[in-house]
């Protein structure tokens, strides 16, 4: 199978995907916040939190993995997003690296199935195209040397993020016979 087949790019809510883990676009603390880490937290339980306070945090860019609780997938990895300083605060680099990292723990953990949400994209300000590029560029090289991985999801909470994508993976699918 292709990398770029092993992608899918859906709107939706994160919290209803059915998968090995979804990530959460979460700040250092790690303890919790408005967007898609509220939605997170609110349906896994209190018990999310809970392991979470025992993390000590998570750096920008890096990723620590917890359960899922009452989650439908069976684990949490979450990873917060670099904010948006106007481009020159080495954003592109610390976002490129929230993908490289979650897929990389994902994998270490023998997660096969993962759903990013638009990490960064939401309070964190970082330009909603600029973002979906990197997020495609970095999943598909980190797939292409990865066979294990069997499907990563781009879920989208609105229509725009989801054509963004739409337009990216359908660029990249032109010369592979379809
Ligand atoms: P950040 O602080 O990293 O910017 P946000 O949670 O504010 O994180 O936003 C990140 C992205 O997640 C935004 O594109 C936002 O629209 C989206 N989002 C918010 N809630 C959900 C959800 N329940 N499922 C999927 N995506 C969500």
């Amino acid at each position: 199978m292709e990398p770029v087949d092993k992608i899918e790019v859906k709107i939706g809510n994160i919290v209803e995907e059915k998968l090995d883990a979804i990530v959460n676009a979460a700040n250092t603390s790690l303890l919790g916040g408005g967007g898609v880490d509220g939605a997170i937290h609110r349906a896994a339980g209190p018990k999310l939190l809970e392991e979470c306070r025992l993390l000590n945090g998570c750096k920008t860019g890096e990723a620590k993995i917890t359960k899922g609780y009452n989650l439908l997938s069976k684990y949490v990895i979450h990873t917060p997003g670099p904010v948006w300083k106007g481009g020159n605060n080495n954003e592109d680099n610390l976002l490129k690296a929230c993908y490289k990292n979650c897929l990389y723990l994902a994998d270490k953990k023998g997660i096969r199935s993962i759903a990013f949400p638009s990490i960064s994209t939401g309070v964190y300000g970082f330009p909603i195209e600029r973002a979906c590029k990197i997020a495609v560029k970095t999943v598909l090289a980190f797939l292409y040397g990865n066979m294990d991985i069997e499907k990563v999801v781009f879920l989208c909470f609105n229509k725009r993020t989801y054509e963004i994508y739409r337009k990216l993976i359908d660029v990249k699918n032109i010369g592979n016979n379809k």
